[in-house]
């Protein structure tokens, strides 16, 4: 491979042959992507600067980074970033990336989160917080408004726990973000916390065992498998988050809110409504491809502690 100095120009076009010989469909963007990410300039500046010299230092990074990908290195490791609500979230391996449909929740969790009363503080639970996308993008949004909220975060990965405190104090919410690591609620029990949330929240790893041999294998041999995981059916974390948030949640008027499998709505409804503790209707949420994503479940005024 020739790896002396070389214009953007260059580099673009010998990042996308190598790509393409690779078998890669998107070579063309993802050279691109590589390359802005790289010298931290935006796409169409790349564009309008094609005969600028890059140095001999970016040179050999920028052929590395497209060898990476040339052997299926999903390109958020290799760029270090995801773009999660408008937002560059930090990403690094051994992490879960952030993935697009995970905005429906988001969003609709905003427009929950509005509609509930300012005077008093808020507080939310997320379970697996991987990145920390859901609260720091939460929080972000809140930021300049009088809404007084307060999340708690939970993930059995430390490597999670860091990189989501990292992405808490680029978008200066750490104030606003408590992280626990721990297992589900374990955490919370060993602290013996006495605290209601005002919503439980969480994207889990609902990935069934068939489902796992026919992932991609950029996502099979480099996302972690205990972020993608969820048992037989990948019904599991559904199972234990929905059974034990009621004992957590402010009876009558609080939420559960989690993303879901395309094929899972039923069987999450099921599980959800044999706690008794939820009301009987549930607002569903499609994404862009109009697949089922997220479901919100209101509590209603059972007996469970
Ligand atoms: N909550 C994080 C996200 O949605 C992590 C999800 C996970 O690890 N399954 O990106």
């Amino acid at each position: 491979m020739d790896k002396k100095k070389k214009n953007i120009g260059e580099l673009l076009a010998d990042g996308e042959l190598i790509l393409k010989k690779s078998g890669n469909k998107s070579a063309a963007e993802e050279s691109l992507l590589l390359l802005s990410y790289l010298l931290k300039r935006e796409k169409f500046d790349i564009y309008l600067n094609r005969s600028l010299d890059v140095s001999f230092r970016e040179t050999q990074l920028y052929y590395e980074w497209i060898d990476r990908r040339t052997r299926g290195t999903p390109v958020q490791y290799i760029t270090g970033f995801q773009n999660f609500m408008g937002m560059e979230f930090k990403i690094a391996k051994g992490v879960f990336i952030p993935r697009p449909e995970t905005e429906i929740l988001v969003e609709e969790l905003i427009k929950l989160i509005e509609s509930m009363p300012n005077e008093v503080e808020l507080s939310f639970l997320d379970i697996g917080v991987g990145s920390g996308i859901i609260p720091v993008s939460i929080c972000q949004y809140f930021q300049k408004s009088n809404k007084n909220i307060h999340f708690y975060a939970i993930d059995i990965s430390m490597k999670a726990i860091e990189l989501a405190e990292e992405n808490a104090k680029k978008f200066k919410c750490e104030d606003r973000i408590t992280f626990f690591h721990g297992d589900i609620f374990f955490a919370l029990k060993m602290l013996n916390s006495s605290i209601l949330f005002d919503g439980i929240i969480s994207n889990p790893p609902y990935i069934s065992r068939d489902e796992m041999y026919r992932l991609p294998d950029e996502i099979y041999l480099h996302e972690p498998r205990k972020a993608l995981y969820g048992g037989e059916e990948g019904l599991d974390y559904y199972q234990k988050i929905i059974c034990q948030s009621p004992e957590y949640l402010k009876k009558g008027k609080s939420f559960l809110a989690l993303e879901i499998g395309h094929k899972q709505k039923d069987p999450v409804c099921k599980i959800i409504n044999q706690t008794g503790c939820f009301k009987e209707k549930v607002s569903i949420f499609s994404d862009y491809y109009q697949n089922d994503r997220a479901i919100v479940a209101f509590t209603s005024t059972c007996d469970k502690k």
